[in-house]
């Protein structure tokens, strides 16, 4: 067991990190507060590399590991938070699964703008009636001749004022056997996408309607049967947004330090009081703790996709320690700490959206739940049963 980055990697984080120094330091705060995707930096770091750094080089990827893709968004975020949205979608959001199950042709069609940075995918999984009970989702996909006709409605995906191109579950059948995906391309007659609201982060996501959309068969990513195999690919997206949650919890722990050792207060540097100091101990050993647990699971999941019990892991701790560190961060700092004038105050408001997105903290300790206890908990009411 080797707790130490490899040469390789160090090397990689130096050059991420110099790269996010030189070219996305600046503007970081008006990026934070920009609710536009920013198709700049995803074309920068197009040219640097930075997205598809898991996908083989045949394909237009870097043919690197889950790994590096942690250590970019984590060298990323310590210079621009926001920039960090463009690493994963360029590596661990939907694109992933995209990447992972696409037909050739697929690829052909939409792989190269991805990676370009020229357009970004959006998720559509959440229905208005299926949120955590993402198997009761309703929208249909029918059968007929050359083409699948989509009906339904899907809330709070991610990019979707500004996608192209979008992934959506759909039930081609009845059950949990039922459940697959498909492309849908902006712009589809039949597809309408709603005026954009606002999350606390400011992100912006829109109603996604179908009726009678009619798409060709071929944009099929996933068919009948297809749902536990786009779990598996979900669980990178989880380690995304598990690597954003502390990576964002660090840049303001370190701000908060900063702050800490010139801040005077009483004649001496804030850091001097002890009631301080425990803050940032405390802060210290849950961001290291968590830390390890990311490393984990993106380190065995180099051997395939992520395991589901590390990832549900991992996630829990980022999510609650990234935000407890991001709103300690906020604390320490006081007024200015409050204030849109420092990211910090950014860094808790998006970090608590992840306690939510991609797998709510309660739905992921009902996960822990089933591996300590090795069964299977049904979340769903008893069917009574019949009368004799
Ligand atoms: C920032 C952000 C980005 C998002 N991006 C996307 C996206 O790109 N695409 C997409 O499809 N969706 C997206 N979502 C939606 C997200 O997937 C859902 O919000 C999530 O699945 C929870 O569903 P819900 O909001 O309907 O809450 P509900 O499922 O209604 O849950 C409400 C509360 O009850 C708890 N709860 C529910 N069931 C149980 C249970 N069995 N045991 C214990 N507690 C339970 C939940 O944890 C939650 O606290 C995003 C959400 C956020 C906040």
């Amino acid at each position: 067991m080797n707790f130490d980055f490899t040469e390789e990697q160090k090397l990689f984080a130096e050059q991420v990190r110099r790269f996010a120094r030189e070219h996305l330091a600046e503007g970081a705060l008006e990026r934070a507060h920009d609710p536009r995707f920013p198709f700049d930096v995803a074309q920068l770091m197009a040219k640097q590399g930075l997205l598809g750094i898991t996908l083989p080089p045949g394909e237009g990827g870097q043919g690197g590991t889950l790994m590096d893709a942690v250590i970019a968004i984590e060298q990323v975020a310590a210079e621009c938070p926001r920039s960090a949205d463009v690493v994963q979608f360029g590596n661990f959001g939907p694109i992933r699964v995209f990447a992972e199950y696409g037909t050739p042709a697929q690829k052909q069609r939409w792989l190269a703008d991805l990676l370009s940075g020229r357009t970004v995918m959006s998720l559509g999984m959440t229905e208005p009636d299926a949120g955590s009970a993402v198997t009761d989702l309703k929208t249909s996909a029918r059968l007929d001749g050359a083409h699948y006709v989509i009906d339904g409605s899907k809330v709070f995906s991610t990019f979707s004022p500004e996608a192209q191109i979008f992934l959506i579950y759909v039930r081609f059948a009845p059950g949990l056997g039922g459940i697959g995906s498909v492309l849908v391309e902006r712009g589809t007659p039949g597809f309408s996408i709603g005026k954009p609201s606002a999350f606390m982060s400011g992100e912006e996501w829109c109603e996604l309607h179908f009726a009678d959309c009619r798409i060709p068969a071929g944009n099929v990513l996933l068919g009948p049967g297809g749902f536990k195999k786009q779990m598996a690919g979900f669980n990178v997206e989880r380690l995304g947004n598990t690597a954003r949650s502390l990576a964002l919890g660090r840049y303001a722990f370190n701000a908060a330090r900063d702050y800490a050792l010139t801040r005077e207060q009483f004649d001496r540097p804030l850091c001097e009081f002890q009631g301080l100091q425990w803050k940032f101990a405390d802060m210290a050993v849950k961001l290291e703790s968590a830390q390890l647990l990311l490393y984990r699971a993106a380190t065995n999941a180099d051997r395939g996709l992520p395991s589901a019990y590390e990832t549900a892991i991992a996630k829990t701790a980022c999510n609650q320690i990234g935000f407890e560190v991001a709103s300690e961060a906020v604390q320490i700092m006081g007024a200015l700490g409050y204030s849109r004038d420092t990211l910090v105050e950014y860094c808790m408001r998006r970090t608590r959206g992840w306690m939510i997105a991609g797998g709510s903290i309660e739905i992921l300790k009902n996960r822990i739940a089933e591996h300590v206890f090795d069964r299977r908990f049904d979340q769903r009411k008893r069917q009574a049963a019949p009368a004799e």
